[in-house]
């Protein structure tokens, strides 16, 4: 059998900002006059981070595991998606060891909102908040992103078998 190893994923996502649609970001609505337009609440930040959950378990991805074309996932809030996600990673004997995230939009600054984005999935994972970083970056004007027709997301994450400590030594 071969040992369990620490296992790393990540995910990327966009999405177009359209007028009448919330900006939801990690959970959380953000203030703006721009949300993400999409066939699920298009939360750009949780499903960047469902692919790098996804990846970092070899287990294909968003699209794989909730298809658009899917009637059930019309509309579903990505929390709930991540809810499911996160049991697969239990599931497969892993737990998450930290995330690093970047959120890359023109506007609104994202400052007032760290915060609360990490707590919530700190909630929503079952992990300790400081294993989480949220960082917020501009395009500097360039392209779409740069000219706010667009938002991105990236995602990284660390997996370990559940018998794995912090330190990454094997619990006896
Ligand atoms: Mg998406």
């Amino acid at each position: 059998m071969s040992r369990p190893s620490l296992r790393i994923g990540q995910g990327w996502d966009l999405h177009r900002l359209v007028q009448g649609r919330p900006l939801l970001l990690g959970g959380i609505t953000i203030p703006s006059p721009l949300g993400e337009e999409a066939h699920s609440d298009g939360d750009v930040l949780l499903h960047a981070i469902i692919d790098a959950l996804l990846g970092a378990l070899g287990e294909g991805d968003i699209g794989s595991h909730f298809p658009p074309s899917d009637p059930r996932w019309k509309d579903i809030s990505s929390l709930r998606l991540l809810h499911i996600v996160k049991k697969i990673v239990h599931s497969r004997g892993y737990r998450i060891l930290n995330m690093d995230t970047t959120i890359i939009l023109e506007s609104p600054k994202l400052k007032e909102n760290k915060d609360l984005i990490r707590r919530t999935l700190s909630a929503e994972l079952g992990i300790p908040k400081e294993s989480i970083t949220v960082k917020g970056k501009t395009k500097e004007k360039v392209d779409a992103v740069g000219r706010g027709e667009a938002i991105e997301a990236l995602a990284v994450v660390l997996l370990a078998p559940e018998e794995i400590s912090d330190s990454g030594e094997m619990w006896l």
